[in-house]
């Protein structure tokens, strides 16, 4: 018996539950990495976030991986905003009150590095 509502991750050993599905496309030499599949199908393999995240294709693969469309992780625009906003007062202050670049509109390019 199977349970519909219970899916986990298929990598051995794993216990974590799955969600997102990851299809082989053996045509194109393509795994896609999407959400997770209403039913599990012979070419669908269920994976973890964990298992997802560290997803390895054969050499000549490529990965299409579909976000997810309603994720909660991550900065969000709000949080980038206020990252942005307490960078300005830091550089406000290192300069006594003058603007060192006065140019710098409020959406000023902001970049985001990994944390790696
Ligand atoms: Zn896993």
């Amino acid at each position: 018996m199977r349970k519909s509502n219970s899916r986990r991750c298929s990598r051995a050993s794993c216990t974590n539950a799955a969600i997102k599905t990851l299809t082989y496309i053996y045509s194109d030499s393509t795994a896609v990495l999407g959400p997770l599949s209403t039913y599990a199908e012979p070419h669908n393999y269920d994976l973890c976030s964990l298992h997802s995240e560290r997803l390895t294709v054969p050499v000549g693969w490529s990965v299409i991986k579909e976000e997810i469309i309603n994720h909660n992780t991550g900065p969000s625009e709000e949080d980038l905003m206020a990252i942005a906003d307490a960078v300005r007062e830091v550089a406000n202050t290192e300069t006594g009150g003058k603007t060192m670049q006065p140019e710098l509109g409020r959406r000023g390019h902001l970049r985001v590095l990994p944390s790696n």
